[in-house]
């Protein structure tokens, strides 16, 4: 089972938001600047989050089509995300839309259930900490090619969607051997 987490690994959502703070306050925040949900820019905004049709107005980050697409042909594929009862009905629909088939698992302060082959894609950013793990070594933070802080050493930091496949397509090749 490869899980891959939504929020920023496969959609829009902090560069949205961050788009939204820099109109207001005329401003040139990145990614860069931000290391949890729990940022003082962020929560000034907070509004921008707390939208419940706020997956109605997200984008998808370029390739995340493809990049399931293409994990779908090493195995089975889930999304995770820890969700609001507010944004569940928005968020379905996102991806259901985007992602047709591919069950949306609702996850909240846990360990996914990994065997030895089976993986988690997350990009880390998160007000909970370790809200999901890998727990087994087979986790990887996806930067989508920006640096993003990471001390735990069952994750491995990849920049862009290509990388994680053709990583993800290596090691199941090892386990076979
Ligand atoms: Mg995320």
């Amino acid at each position: 089972m490869i899980s891959v987490d939504l929020d920023s690994t496969l959609n829009t959502l902090i560069y949205d938001w961050l788009e939204y703070i820099n109109e207001r306050e005329e401003k040139h925040y990145t990614i860069n600047d931000i290391k949890c949900f729990d940022e003082p820019i962020l929560l000034k905004y907070i509004e921008y989050i707390d939208n419940p049709n706020l997956y109605d107005h997200l984008g998808l980050l370029d390739g995340a089509i493809e990049f399931i697409k293409e994990l779908q042909k090493i195995d089975d594929v889930q999304i995770v995300s820890v969700t609001q009862d507010h944004h569940l009905k928005s968020k379905e629909k996102f991806v259901a839309t985007h992602f047709p088939g591919v069950p949306l698992i609702n996850v909240k302060d846990c360990k996914l259930a990994h065997t030895k082959n089976s993986w988690l894609i997350d990009d880390k950013l998160s007000n909970i900490k370790s809200h999901i793990e890998a727990g087994n070594g087979n986790g990887i933070v996806f930067t989508n090619g920006e640096y993003r802080y990471n001390d735990n050493s069952d994750y491995i930091s990849m920049g862009d969607y290509g990388e994680i496949v053709k990583y993800i397509k290596m090691k199941q090749q090892q386990e076979q051997i």
